[in-house]
């Protein structure tokens, strides 16, 4: 395909472009490519859009358009064929100012070609501030006498990569991951740690691969350039300081680092 011009970006900042594409490739690519939902991939779709409409910082107009996906999962007249969940996400049922942008749209997810980044650079990106946005909300849940389930977000990302996701081998190696540690996961807080380090550990595998982009290679993440106090060393060794690379997760993923840039 044709490539699209450039966009300039900083890898400091977290793109509300490329978390509304992640939405719209994974909602209508692979959650489309189910013509037909029912059990685990239903309880799956019903998992991540209970999730996203609590726990997505979005715009207005896309947390309209979530709503009434949940509405129409909600409602058990229907059968759930993927054709009537397309018509949910086109709009094409008049709700009130909701809309799933176009997508593709990428900003920090651009590869240097077509086949690099994207969709599977925003899905971390999402997840990541989903892990963030879970710690906020129970801060205002604990005050209301709200149980919060401290696995709500990495339950979310293992059913809908163990349903959906579309590259296969990557989801066989995630559910290894998910299925040796993911249970031990306490609090909110060990659930954020723990998504980075798994992630930092796919980056480690991936390094050097034939799907890595020449332009962006793997590396332990964050650089000592973006969180210099994330980093120690013992005996030459490399460690991680956890409790500044939890602050400096909950601050790079916050709605305060949201750059709202290229929104379509
Ligand atoms: P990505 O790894 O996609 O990261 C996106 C952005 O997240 C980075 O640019 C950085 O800003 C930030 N980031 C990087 N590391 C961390 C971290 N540790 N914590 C928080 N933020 C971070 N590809 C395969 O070839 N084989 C696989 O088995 C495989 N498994 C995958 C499993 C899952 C669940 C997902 C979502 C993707 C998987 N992929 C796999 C794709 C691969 O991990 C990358 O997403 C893809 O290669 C694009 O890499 P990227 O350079 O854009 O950076």
């Amino acid at each position: 395909g044709t490539m699209k011009p450039w966009r300039n970006f900083d890898s400091s900042k977290v793109y509300m472009a490329d978390l509304e594409s992640a939405l719209q490739y994974s909602l209508k690519v692979e959650v489309g490519m189910h013509t037909r939902l029912a059990g685990d991939s239903l309880a799956a779709l019903n998992h991540y859009i209970n999730m996203l409409v609590k726990l997505f910082p979005g715009r207005p107009i896309v947390i309209n358009l979530l709503q009434g996906v949940q509405a129409w999962l909600a409602d058990t007249r229907s059968t759930k064929h993927f054709a009537g969940l397309s018509e949910v996400l086109d709009n094409t049922i008049g709700l009130q100012r909701a809309a799933l942008p176009i997508g593709g749209n990428w900003a920090a997810c651009q590869g240097s070609r077509p086949q690099f980044r994207q969709y599977p650079c925003s899905l971390w990106i999402l997840f990541h501030v989903l892990s963030v946005q879970a710690a906020n909300y129970n801060e205002s849940a604990a005050a209301r006498g709200e149980v919060v389930d401290q696995l709500e977000v990495l339950h979310g990302l293992r059913s809908y990569v163990k349903n959906f996701f579309s590259c296969r081998y990557c989801a066989t190696h995630f559910e290894a991951m998910a299925a040796e540690s993911m249970e031990d996961v306490r609090t909110l807080d060990e659930a954020i740690l723990w998504l980075w380090s798994r992630h930092n550990r796919v980056n480690d595998r991936l390094a050097g691969a034939l799907s890595e982009d020449p332009k962006f290679p793997k590396h332990q993440w964050p650089s000592p350039d973006l969180c210099p106090e994330c980093h120690d060393e013992d005996n030459e060794d490399h460690v991680w300081i956890n409790d500044a690379v939890l602050k400096f997760l909950k601050k790079h993923y916050s709605m305060d680092n949201l750059d709202y840039s290229y929104l379509e």
